[in-house]
């Protein structure tokens, strides 16, 4: 199955698609990490990447597709996959759709104010990028991840100001996917403000019909 989580950012995508990925057996392919990833190892794409991302802004669309363009050419994607993160804007996704047949895609229902909680208070583990919450999903022990013992931290994104961009961002560039792909037929709503179970239990609902 070829699904895209498309939501606000704090909308819980990647740690449903974290989920789901798992449950269905298929990749998850997250163009934010991918970019974190870049900047963490300080490649040469880390490098051209690193203030946009910083900032909350868009990368490229042409950088953007390139790479997941070459990600989908990869073997373990024929059974399926998540985006997760990708496409954020209508070229993105018209580009995608020239060389890509999708089957569904997971809106995620966030409200801002329940955004702002869950990104000012996530920490994400350096070493295996495990995600948790200050009050949500707090560590067993303050600052260190429970899976690895890796240290949390904050990421430069999800301090307040780039927060509040990056809602502005999702408003102007990638909303406007919502009404392209419900034209098409695609668009499932999901509501993503309880728990993760209960997210990940309205995504399997909204699969169901659709199994191959
Ligand atoms: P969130 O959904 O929490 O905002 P992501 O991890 O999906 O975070 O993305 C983090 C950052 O990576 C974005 O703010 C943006 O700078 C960059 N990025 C991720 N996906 C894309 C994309 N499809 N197009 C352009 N930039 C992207």
């Amino acid at each position: 199955m070829k699904l895209i989580f498309l939501g606000p950012p704090g909308a819980g995508k990647g740690t449903l698609a974290g989920l789901v990925s798992k449950e269905q057996g298929i990749p998850q392919i997250s163009t934010g990490d991918i970019f974190r990833e870049a900047i963490k190892k300080e490649t040469p794409l880390g490098k051209k990447v690193k203030e946009i991302v910083g900032r909350g802004d868009l990368v490229p669309d042409e950088l953007t597709v390139s790479l997941v363009q070459e990600r989908l050419a990869q073997d373990d994607v024929k059974k399926g996959y998540i985006l997760d993160g990708f496409p954020r804007t209508i070229p993105q996704a018209e580009a995608l759709a020239g060389f890509q047949k999708i089957d569904a895609v997971i809106n995620f229902l966030t409200p801002d104010d329940v955004v702002i909680q869950r990104l000012s208070g996530r920490r994400i583990c350096k070493t295996c990028g495990a995600i948790y919450h200050v009050q949500n999903m707090p560590p067993k022990k303050e600052g260190v991840c429970d899976k690895c013992s890796g240290p949390l931290y904050t990421r430069p994104d999800d301090q307040i100001e780039s927060i509040k961009n990056r809602l502005d961002v999702y408003r102007k560039q990638t909303e406007p996917l919502i009404r392209y792909y419900r034209d098409k037929k695609l668009l499932h709503d999901v509501d993503s403000v309880t728990t993760p179970e209960q997210t990940q239990k309205l995504i399997r609902g909204a699969l169901q019909g659709l199994r191959k």
